[in-house]
């Protein structure tokens, strides 16, 4: 395969801290030989674990790259044994155009692992960190929250994988990070996932969904730079004891976790996050609103659980996730 068209302006190898740019060149209208300039942070000191830190991977979730910015300006190299890779805004035109996709292609990151080096611009940084950054990691926190349309109870999370040491090291660092809830997650859709080109390159893979609604607040964006401070440190990366966390384990066991919207209009949700909902009940009610007189259609739910996202628009597509549940692990 081709090599990637990428060109860092840091030394992965190098001791020390730089602040530099992954240098992706993109000739357009208004640059002939211009580039798209992704911030990337790399703190080096001696041997030791890699880790691989990432937010905006999706360019409208807030709480990554506010604990990654932070933690970039603010860690110094002596502090550190081995090595953090940091890239705030993954998807980096997604983020400074604040949509979950990105404007120049409409690539959604999360979806085109393994990427391509002679691909659209989100296929080849995707490629990049899949033949590039990733291979240098041991241990990868991939950040996301709700974007500007979903909204999540705060948890970290890992998926069950094949080879079971690698899954307990995940859940080991989903503990450490220690956000209020931790979360055995299934996907919807794991085709072309980070998380899933990480799982199956055998590195430690854990995730977040820490909040939503195209926004980050002081509570969720706390959780955040803890959370990393945190599984920096369970990974020897960092000196310090991991904070007490006093998380409450959460699972989704299978697709009835999930409801969608089969029709559009008006959303009138009857739960908030983190409520107990049974079985068969009305979790929202959607108005049609071309009329009024008309009864809504209401959405249940269709297994016992807390309610764990919701839909956060006022307005509701055919299709649209209005609600997830997830079951307290005892
Ligand atoms: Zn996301």
């Amino acid at each position: 395969m081709r090599a990637s068209p990428i060109a860092p302006t840091v030394d992965f190898s190098a001791e020390g801290v730089q602040h530099g740019f992954l240098r992706l060149p993109y000739s357009r209208d208004d640059s002939a030989w211009g580039s798209v300039m992704i911030p990337v942070t790399v703190i080096k000191n001696g041997e030791g674990p890699t880790a691989l830190l990432t937010g905006g991977n999706h360019g409208d979730e807030y709480e990554g790259p506010i604990a990654l910015f932070d933690l970039a300006r603010s860690l110094r190299a002596e502090e550190v044994t081995g090595r953090i890779i940091i890239v705030p805004a993954m998807n980096y035109p997604a983020f400074l155009a604040g949509t979950r996709t990105s404007p120049i292609d409409r690539g959604n990151m999360n979806r085109s692992f393994p990427g391509a080096p002679d691909g659209t611009v989100t296929q080849k940084i995707a490629d990049y960190f899949q033949r590039t950054l990733l291979p240098l990691a041991d241990v990868v926190l991939d950040f996301h929250s709700g974007g500007k349309t979903l909204d999540f109870l705060p948890f970290c999370a890992a998926h069950i994988l094949p080879d079971k040491a690698q899954e307990a090291k995940a859940f080991d660092l989903v503990s450490a990070f220690g956000a209020p809830w931790s979360m055995k997650m299934l996907e919807i859709d794991a085709v072309g996932m980070y998380d899933t080109a990480a799982e199956e390159m055998g590195k430690v893979f854990i995730t977040t969904e820490l909040g939503g609604g195209g926004t980050a607040t002081a509570k969720s964006a706390g959780i955040a730079k803890r959370g990393v401070a945190n599984v920096l440190k369970a990974a020897g990366i960092l000196r310090g004891a991991v904070g007490a966390s006093g998380t409450t384990w959460l699972d989704m066991p299978d697709g009835s976790c999930f409801s969608f919207a089969e029709d559009g209009g008006l959303i009138e949700p009857l739960f908030d996050l983190g409520d107990p909902v049974a079985a068969g009940a009305v979790v929202a009610r959607i108005y049609p609103v071309g009329r009024t007189g008309a009864a809504p259609l209401e959405v249940t739910a269709k297994m016992d659980g807390i309610l764990v996202a919701r839909h956060f628009p006022g307005l509701v597509k055919p299709g649209d996730c209005v609600s997830v549940l997830a079951v307290v692990v005892a």
